[in-house]
């Protein structure tokens, strides 16, 4: 038998998961002679071995790996006779270029859980247990490779015993950089009435005093893995009316945290899809049909007549032992003022002064602020609405190559950035929405932190066109090869990048509003993406929006210009819900502003459309929260209801002033809203019978709507849309970085 002495180079997820251990123990057990490091790129192993034995090795690693790791690819190539007294693990290198993929925050995994309930277990009640298999990542990561130095718990020394363990390749901990214990490891502090309790040891009693605190109906700032909660009992009515009145927070739903999965099924239906979501290690906020008798269980301030709602499962071992404890369904919300960034630190924390009454605080920094994610299944379909802790920092590979290094600066709702090189998009997590200096800072913050990881110089920077965007300003401004990309083509392209679809497709992009090549604002566009860019084939018949900005919140607004376009001046007499909803004199004051077009932008917005026959509807004439319309409108939707309404397309556009007329008509609200859901289905259906030889394609914030994607998924069974990406404005940077493919 001859030896060689082969290098395998690993790349995709490969650090932070295990996979070293995984190795040594695998080489170890066939008896193979080597060494195996991290590096920026990966992990890089040397081995002296026959081709079978190389065979057998290699079959095992895609056959065995550890479950958190997904491997992207193996290489091995023949090097020059190597001679190893056996299997050794070797400090990591950290030059070379950095392509690894950085590991997501993840929840507790099932050993680490049994030893924190184990009473004769070192880590009882330790509220920061951890292992190669679970806990926090990219939320302690300052620089890679993915190490304990470049990580928020540089700064705590190993005791003894937790050395042994991090050290010891067959142990679980081996090299697990969160590792700690109540010796050596991060500590709980607890502030209350101005004052801090801290201690070296016996700090669990501070989970106790949190736990006194919520039962008592206080708000309580806990700190989890990418920021702040605020916390309190959500079957405690005084309590969460007391954190809207606080937060200024008047109805939108606020998230539920529940023990586990029996208690979450007290509130709401759940699928075998949704509690495998719900289970999964990522642990996001699903969105769930609440059960009829949910007020019996929870207080209905934390969802006022709304039946989704947004529930998850603990994700830290601190989450866990404080549920154990409460026993009780808690609203778990992120920590900021609306819009701001999450609450990252102490400092940030202080601005919600009024809204807390104590803090469960803790010294491990949170270097990546990561907000909860959100997700919601539509026939059994996973679709993520914020993608954030978990799954973030996200890589997707493309179809295609990409020539040269890209940054993309996203939208300026729900932001994301996204870097690309090779054929590698790196999405960061949710940033948010850039309308405040604090959004635009944390973004900034965001560009520093992709940058630095992945080392990363962008040759070409993508930005949206639309020109008031604060992204856009801040790529132009601070980037010399700037070049600008259609906001509903990059909704198009984030699908065709995530399901690898060849062009070209239809694509309908369906949103509130983006910027469209005539500088109105589009959200109502069918466009055939091909190689060379797109065309917009059809689209909504466009409407003014009465006080731009404005009428964003008003659903009344945009229902009352409408009206004036189908009624002219007359409509001001009508008998309807929006009419009613204004004063005599305002009427007369927006017909003014709509005769001689003062601040009323043009839109062809789908989604201004459905805030429209909210208005009509009377189910929503003033916004509370993003969405807010859609969400009511799904509520009276009636599956048994078949019929649709007829339109008219002229000039290719869709007129809207039958639909709107016979909506006006209809008695039955439900009925009014079951047949504008099945218009819209028709409408794509009407587009789609002369481009069906090419892919259909959903993209944009509107396919948040369940009933509108599930009636789509219906009729078009072989339809794309976001799934692994967010259909909002999440999903935008990828989509630009998605618009520079090489495709010949
Ligand atoms: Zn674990
Ligand atoms: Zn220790
Ligand atoms: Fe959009």
């Amino acid at each position: 038998m001859t030896y060689s002495t082969y290098k395998i180079n690993i790349n995709g997820v490969v650090q932070g998961v295990g996979f070293r251990p995984f190795i040594y123990t695998l080489a170890s057990k066939l008896g193979l002679k080597g060494k195996i490091s991290n590096g920026a790129s990966g992990v890089e192993i040397y081995i002296n071995a026959t081709t079978v034995q190389l065979k057998e090795f290699l079959d095992k690693i895609n056959k065995h790996k550890p479950s958190l790791s997904q491997i992207d690819n193996i290489i091995h190539i023949k090097v020059d006779n190597q001679i190893f007294e056996n299997f050794t693990i070797e400090k990591s290198d950290s030059g070379g270029e950095k392509t690894v993929k950085i590991p997501p925050d993840l929840y507790v995994c099932k050993e680490c859980q049994s030893e924190l309930f184990d009473p004769n277990n070192r880590r009882f009640n330790y509220p920061f247990i951890t292992c190669t298999q679970c806990g926090v990542r990219y939320s302690i990561i300052t620089n890679l490779p993915y190490d304990r130095e470049f990580t928020s718990m540089s700064s705590f020394k190993m005791c003894k015993a937790c050395k042994e363990e991090y050290n010891d390749p067959t142990n679980r901990r081996y090299h697990a950089q969160p590792i700690g214990c109540f010796d050596c490891g991060p500590k709980l502090s607890w502030f209350e009435n101005d004052t801090w309790q801290k201690s070296d040891k016996e700090y669990s009693v501070f989970i106790d005093k949190a736990v006194d605190a919520i039962k008592n109906g206080k708000i309580v700032a806990i700190k989890g893995v990418g920021g702040y909660h605020l916390v309190c009992d959500a079957t405690n009515s005084d309590a969460v009316k007391t954190l809207r009145d606080r937060k200024n927070r008047p109805s939108k739903p606020f998230a539920i945290m529940t023990n586990d999965i029996n208690m979450a099924k007290n509130l709401a239906e759940i699928s075998t899809n949704e509690e495998l979501l719900l289970n999964s290690p990522q642990r996001p906020i699903v969105l769930l049909k609440a059960l009829p008798d949910i007020s019996k269980e929870i207080s209905t301030f934390v969802a006022p007549n709304i039946n989704t709602i947004g529930v998850f499962l603990p994700y830290t071992p601190l989450h866990l032992l404080l549920m154990n404890k409460l026993n009780r369904p808690l609203i778990a919300t992120s920590a900021n003022i609306s819009d701001e960034p999450l609450c990252i630190n102490l400092e940030s924390l202080k601005k919600l002064k009024n809204v807390y009454d104590a803090i469960l605080d803790h010294n491990r920094e949170i270097v990546n602020g990561c907000d909860d994610s959100v997700a919601m299944v539509v026939k059994e379909k996973t679709v993520m609405l914020r993608r954030a802790r978990g799954y973030a920092p996200l890589s997707i590979k493309l179809p295609s190559v990409l020539k040269e290094n890209i940054l993309a600066f996203g939208a300026n709702q729900k932001n994301t950035i996204a870097i690309g090189f090779g054929n590698d998009v790196v999405l960061s997590p949710h940033i948010g929405d850039l309308g405040n200096i604090e959004s635009v800072n944390y973004l900034k913050s965001n560009v520093e932190t992709f940058t630095k990881l992945y080392d990363f110089k962008p040759d070409i920077v993508l930005y949206d066109f639309h020109p008031q965007y604060e992204s856009t300003k801040f790529a132009k401004e601070n980037y010399k090869n700037t070049q600008g990309v259609w906001h509903h083509h990059a909704h198009i392209l984030s699908v065709v990048a995530e399901h690898k679809i060849e062009l070209p497709v239809l694509g309908v992009a369906f949103d509130g509003t983006g910027y469209g090549e005539d500088g109105t604002l589009w959200g109502g566009e069918f466009l055939v993406c091909n190689k060379n860019g797109f065309d917009r084939v059809l689209s909504l018949e466009p409407f003014l929006l009465l006080g731009g900005e404005k009428a964003i919140k008003e659903p009344r607004r945009v229902a009352l210009s409408i009206l004036f376009d189908i009624y002219g001046k007359e409509a001001i007499n009508l008998n309807n819900h929006v009419i009613s909803a204004f004063e005599k004199n305002e009427l007369e004051n927006f017909y003014t502003m709509y005769e001689k077009k003062i601040n009323s932008p043009k839109t062809s917005s789908m989604g201004r459309l459905f805030d429209a026959v909210a208005s009509m509807l009377n189910v929503c004439q003033i916004i509370t929260f993003e969405g807010e319309s859609g969400m009511r409108l799904e509520e009276l939707f009636d599956k048994n209801i078949k019929e649709y309404y007829e339109f008219d397309v002229i000039n290719k556009k869709i007129q809207i002033d039958k639909i709107i007329k016979s909506i006006l008509r209809e008695k039955d609200k439900k009925i009014a809203v079951s047949k504008f859901f099945r218009t819209i289905v028709e409408i794509i259906n009407f587009v789609q019978q002369d481009y069906k030889n090419m892919p259909l394609v959903l993209s944009g914030g509107v396919f948040q709507n369940r009933i509108l994607l599930s009636l789509l998924i219906e009729k078009f069974p072989n339809i794309y849309f976001a799934q692994a990406i967010p259909p909002n404005d999440g999903g935008i940077a990828l989509g630009q970085i998605a618009s520079m493919m090489n495709l010949d």
